[in-house]
């Protein structure tokens, strides 16, 4: 079986939906792994300038230099917009990456990660080491299963959480049930209260505007507070990628963190702090009119 993407010793990631007519590239060391699991085709290869790389289906999922700005900013934005969070979910997110952040909160007293792939986790905790380090934190359970599915049944079971990550791949593959109005829907009602939902949109302002603009109509079908944020992550979506935001209490405030990192917790962190919090949600001016106005 041939790798997608592999060109003269470069991987070229190339999108006819997301990023049509433009392709990026990293040079490649060496191929750690390279296979089809039951869901998607998974690659894992050693590149030159950004540490291990993780890539599905051919679309880059994490390097190790820049994943921190993804995983600190998707998992630090809901939960210090949250009062209390105690109850996480985190759907996809077989890296562990978000994982990693989410136990760095006191407050938190378990995560449930939902992963549909196996593979995944098992070649994180192989060859993403620094991503995969909290798959055996007391706090975290793990079920192998569909998202989508594991929604519907904790809606039927009336299981509710604080806070919910969505750190799925793309809308191509197995995630494509995530960008519909029924997984809105489903997210509101797993969630209590104050609960708030994030989401990677897989798109960014310069790529595919119109489409954020819908998933965020479609959000606001459901949710009363939806917003728009981003992080800047090179090897993602040319380097901006969008994540969808979405509080179920009227007036949620999630621009304003309501509290703020402690000094140890500011410690571990890189990317994330109360500035960069509240800036991700500032666009520009024709990105602002379009999904704001
Ligand atoms: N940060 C990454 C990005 O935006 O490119 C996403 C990382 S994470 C590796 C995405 C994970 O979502 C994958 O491990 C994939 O197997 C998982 N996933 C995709 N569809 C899923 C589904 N229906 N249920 C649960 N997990 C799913």
């Amino acid at each position: 079986m041939g790798i997608s993407g592999i060109n003269d010793g470069w991987f070229i990631e190339m999108s006819d939906q997301s990023f049509a007519g433009q392709a990026r590239a990293l040079k490649v060391k060496s191929f750690l792994h390279h296979g089809r699991s039951k869901f998607q085709e998974v690659l894992v290869f050693e590149s030159e300038s950004y540490g291990n790389v993780l890539v599905l289906d051919g679309i880059i999922q994490a390097t190790e230099r820049d994943e921190f700005a993804y995983q600190e900013m998707i998992s630090h934005i809901p939960l210090y917009a949250h009062l209390n969070p105690s109850k996480v979910l985190v759907i996809g997110g077989g890296d562990g990456g978000v994982l990693r952040e989410v136990v760095k909160h006191n407050s938190v007293n378990s995560v449930t990660l939902v992963e549909i792939d196996e593979t995944v986790i098992t070649l994180a905790k192989k060859y993403l080491p620094s991503m995969s380090s909290a798959f055996n934190h007391p706090k975290v359970d793990v079920k192998l299963q569909d998202g989508f599915m594991y929604l519907r049944a904790a809606a039927a079971a009336h299981q509710k959480f604080d806070i919910i990550i969505t750190d799925s791949s793309d809308p191509e593959g197995p995630a494509a049930a995530f960008f519909q109005k029924e997984y809105f829907q489903l997210l509101f009602n797993a969630l209590n209260g104050t609960g708030i939902v994030i989401a990677q949109t897989s798109e960014n302002v310069w790529l595919n505007l119109q489409y954020i603009k819908q998933l965020m109509t479609t959000a606001r079908e459901v949710f009363p507070v939806v917003n728009y944020c981003y992080t800047t992550v090179p090897t993602y979506t040319s380097g901006q990628l969008g994540l969808i935001v979405c509080g179920k209490k009227q007036g949620t405030n999630l621009v304003q963190p309501i509290r703020q990192p402690s000094e140890t917790e500011q410690e571990n962190m890189r990317y994330y702090n109360s500035q960069m919090h509240s800036a991700s949600f500032i666009l520009p001016t024709w990105a602002e009119n379009c999904l704001n106005r």
